[in-house]
């Protein structure tokens, strides 16, 4: 697998339990053990009540089509061979919105709102990214 040639996440400790989870294929997001709400991208404190308290919270991988874009031109070497490819917008069923690529090709009749699930591409050793395809 060391041929992978696309941008590989950030190193953000912030962000580590995610790829750590999603090493395991667990769809994790930020949850405030003040007020329960769940967010993502994480921050240092909760958005909505400002507490410090944080912790991951795995999340079923169910979500819906909020929007989508389809690239015809590669901005990192390693997607030329890809070109056109589709990058979505999803909202997890439990609330957090998410950038992510589809699971192969774009759905036949993308719409919002379509219900999707997550699905784990393990594309190095050390890490695995989550996409998306259309729930059954
Ligand atoms: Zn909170």
């Amino acid at each position: 697998m060391s041929a992978y040639r696309k941008p590989l996440p950030s190193d953000d400790p912030l962000l580590a339990p995610f790829w750590e989870n999603a090493k395991a294929h667990r769809l994790s997001v930020q949850c405030c053990r003040a007020c329960r709400d769940r967010h993502f991208p994480p921050g240092p404190v909760c958005p909505k009540c400002l507490s410090e308290d944080q912790e991951w919270e795995t999340v079923s991988g169910r979500a819906a089509l909020v929007s989508w874009v389809r690239f015809h031109r590669a901005y990192w070497d390693g997607f030329v061979g890809d070109v056109p490819y589709d990058v979505c917008l999803v909202a997890l069923e439990e609330g957090p919105l998410l950038l992510s690529n589809f699971s192969g090709p774009m759905p036949e009749d993308p719409r919002a709102g379509l219900p999707l699930e997550v699905v784990f591409d393990d594309v190095t050793d050390a890490f695995t990214l989550p996409k998306f395809k259309v729930a059954p």
